[in-house]
């Protein structure tokens, strides 16, 4: 038996939390929630209390919990070979096995593959990457990178910086120079009167258009985005999108960063978001899907066109001086193997579509006549409610009400975890994509009666 009392006690002294009330940590008010099993979709805590994982950790346990013959991989490697490094040309099977199928399986016409163990340090080596790229290529100006409003890829230093989120900068000095803004494609949001999403989408793109000439072409390196976007609100792009952005960038020899760290591995229906809107990406990020979490594992994924600069400036520049301790760590490959093995075997991009339309009509058929519910929106196994206190003004909730947090909890307190996303009041879902109709079904019968009972609340506050 678990001795909760004293976990509890040990964590509160000693464990700095992320994304943490301190105060309220630290004094008792939050108790830790100690997760001890998971199995399929569901995971359960020290008290022995089941709840659904709605979110799937964090959009990373794709394959869902308890597959053992990940475990059994991750133990074969761990017996036979627990680490070596892969500087200097060292490397293990499971290593170039991966990178094998990683350069086959992604969007653009990739050329190799270099590894961390998050999403925001694979990132960051794609920062490196540019501003090394344009250096090689007597282009010592072009180093700017520009990400989107709302865009998430992380918070380390540079990541954190492109990150366009401003409560991941605020006290930490953050964002660093160098990384230029433009607007987030969220229709419901951004669109004019009467502009269609096409016309919405051209606009976006004649924004980044003039953001590049007002810098000066010379200065902008790249461009990075998240094929849907994720943490700023789970918001698929409008018609038209993607062609009108790539067109763009392509004019003044700008690299495109997809962030496929949520959309990379069936998340969005498609194995890649870039392969479902036509993106054809110079730099892919990956991490979460490819291991499914069940060890930390990322990647940088570099074009042909990229690493072919980089190849051919090794007399002049000499080796290639950027790695990790653990870049390539065999366990995490041997992970990833058995992981893409099952993403394979039961089509889970398939299911993932399948499936995502299934949450989505039945998501619909739910909310979209609710009187907070602003609008239902999704794509494959993402999905989300954005609440307002206006369907007719979309005027978003005080937010000192905070009525995506009462409703996250809300389905807490029925044993289903859907996200507070951190932007607005916006309940997120972005279950395991081995969930069946039947918990499909379940999960949105819990989120009806969490928006209910918070809508009741509103009422009675007389904030609806
Ligand atoms: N990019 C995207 C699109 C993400 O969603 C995340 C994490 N949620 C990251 C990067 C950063 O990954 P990590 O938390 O592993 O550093």
């Amino acid at each position: 038996m678990t001795n909760i009392a004293e976990i509890a006690e040990m964590d509160r002294r000693t464990v700095l939390h992320p994304f943490t009330y301190l105060k309220d940590y630290a004094s008792g008010d939050t108790d830790p929630t100690i997760i001890e099993t998971g199995k399929g979709i569901r995971i359960k805590d020290a008290t022995g209390r089941e709840f659904i994982d709605g979110f799937a950790g964090l959009y990373c346990v794709n394959i869902g919990y308890g597959r053992t013959e990940v475990a059994e991989a991750i133990a074969r490697q761990a017996y036979k070979l627990a680490y070596y490094h892969s500087y200097a040309a060292h490397t293990t099977e499971e290593l170039a096995r991966l990178s094998d199928r990683l350069v086959r399986m992604a969007p653009g016409n990739m050329s190799k593959v270099f590894y961390g163990l998050s999403g925001s340090d694979a990132n960051e080596t794609h920062a490196k990457i540019v501003w090394y790229y344009n250096n090689l290529r007597g282009m010592p100006k072009k180093k700017k990178i520009i990400a989107r409003e709302r865009g998430y890829h992380g918070c380390s230093v540079v990541a954190g910086s492109m990150t366009g989120l401003s409560f991941y900068h605020d006290h930490m000095d953050l964002p660093v120079s160098g990384i230029l803004r433009t607007g987030v494609p969220h229709f419901y949001r951004g669109a004019l009167p009467g502009e269609t999403e096409e016309a919405f989408s051209q606009r976006r793109a004649d924004e980044l258009e003039a953001l590049i000439i007002a810098e000066g072409p010379e200065t902008v390196g790249a461009f990075i985005a998240e094929p849907v976007l994720g943490t700023g609100g789970i918001t698929p792009p409008p018609a038209g999108y993607w062609p009108k952005i790539q067109a763009v960038l392509q004019k003044y020899d700008v690299l495109l960063i997809a962030d496929e760290v949520v959309c990379g591995f069936g998340r969005t229906g498609a194995m890649f978001g870039s392969h479902l809107y036509g993106m054809e990406p110079d730099l892919v990020t990956v991490a979460k899907g490819l291991t499914s979490a069940y060890v930390p594992l990322s990647a940088s994924i570099v074009s042909q066109k990229v690493y072919d600069v980089m190849e051919a400036a090794t007399p002049r520049v000499g080796s290639f001086s950027h790695g990790y301790t653990y870049s390539g760590h065999p366990i995490g490959a041997a992970a990833a193997n058995a992981v893409l093995d099952i993403v394979e075997r039961e089509d889970l991009a398939g299911q993932s579509a399948t499936k995502g339309a299934y949450l989505l009509k039945r998501l619909k058929a739910e909310f979209d006549q609710n009187p907070i519910v602003g609008e239902v929106r999704g794509v494959g196994m993402l999905a989300a409610l954005e609440f307002v206190s206006d369907r007719g003004t979309k005027a978003s909730f005080d937010p000192g009400l905070k009525v995506g947090a009462r409703i996250s909890q809300a389905a807490r307190n029925r044993n289903l975890i859907a996200r507070a996303m951190p932007h607005g009041d916006i309940l997120g879902f972005a279950p395991p994509l081995v969930m069946t109709e039947a918990e499909i079904d379940e999960m949105v019968a819990i989120a009806k009666a969490a928006v209910d009972e918070v809508l009741k609340e509103l009422d009675a506050q007389g904030a609806v």
